[in-house]
């Protein structure tokens, strides 16, 4: 595990737009953490045992990385001591289950599962929030007592459903293979024989779904299809708790989408976002972290300890 660089002790970090910079500046969770580990540090005689032998410069670094990782340990305690009080909220591809060539392959681990069975016992709320279908999720995770919210929160949006049929027949007029995800359809084209000549196919057709009213979104070699609705995973996540009457949160996610959920957690009595890193992980997801793990198995040595 690592503390994300510039994050739980420094605000404001660095990335971003400026207005998210902003409000980082004035979010809680771990500025919380800070004051309370502050009193418990002062009472620790353990805690002034640190060794303070480097260089100036070194001290200084070592000292402010040392006062990171405290507040991130310290805001897992916290969210530990009330379980019944806060929510652990889960992507999944990449986050509980390893990356695989073909999504259709991953699997969760059998370990990982039986920790989720755990935290089902103990924590208020256990999620996981997918770009999946919700029934794709839960037959991938298969833990009972878990909530799944499908298809990047759009599930928890009563009108998408409204656009289902749109959705479908403007599909029906698209002459490449359809994924089929419900309330949204994707078109891939990574093993199209000719990129260029599939994005230029491909291009015509999101000009075509935005005439239609539709929103087109190209993603890593897919074209998906969504409906004009406002939501996202930070919006099901901003559900999710509210539904619960939860304050605080955990949430752990490996791409672009979990940033909506980290943001999600701004504001929050304590929120702690844990960013499941790779080599094809977003750089602005590692900086808004708080926690950094480096994979799946790391995440789960993570959520062992809560
Ligand atoms: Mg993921």
């Amino acid at each position: 595990m690592d503390v994300a660089p510039d994050r739980v002790g420094d605000r404001p970090h660095r990335g971003d737009d400026a207005d998210r910079g902003e409000r980082r500046r004035h979010r809680g969770p771990l500025l919380e953490a800070d004051e309370q580990d502050e009193q418990r540090h002062d009472d620790d005689p353990a805690a002034d045992s640190e060794e303070r032998t480097e260089e100036p410069g070194d001290e200084a670094d070592e000292y402010e990385r040392h006062g990171r990782i405290v507040r991130a340990v310290s805001a897992l305690t916290r969210l530990a001591e009330a379980p019944d009080r806060a929510a652990i909220l889960l992507d999944v591809d990449g986050t509980l289950a390893p990356i695989v060539q073909r999504p259709d392959e991953a699997a969760v681990p059998e370990e990982a599962r039986r920790e989720l069975g755990r935290l089902v016992e103990r924590y208020a709320l256990v999620a996981c929030v997918s770009g999946r279908t919700g029934e794709d999720a839960r037959r991938l995770v298969g833990v009972d007592g878990v909530r799944y919210v499908g298809s990047h929160g759009l599930e928890l949006a009563p009108e998408a459903d409204r656009w289902r049929d749109e959705i479908h027949r403007f599909a029906s007029t698209v002459d490449w293979p359809v994924e089929d995800k419900g309330l949204t359809v994707s078109f891939h084209y990574r093993e199209a024989e000719n990129e260029d000549d599939a994005l230029e196919y491909l291009e015509e057709v999101a000009e075509r779904a935005r005439t239609a009213g539709l929103v087109p979104r190209f993603g890593r070699k897919v074209l998906e299809i969504r409906p004009p609705v406002q939501a996202d995973k930070g919006t099901a996540v901003t559900q999710l708790l509210e539904e619960a009457g939860l304050k605080r949160a955990l949430y752990a996610g490996d791409d672009t989408t979990d940033l909506d959920a980290f943001r999600a957690l701004d504001g929050l009595e304590l929120g702690v976002r844990v960013a499941v890193s790779s080599d094809e992980a977003p750089d602005e997801l590692v900086s808004a972290a708080d926690i950094v793990v480096d994979s799946p198995a790391e995440l789960l040595a993570l959520l062992q300890r809560l």
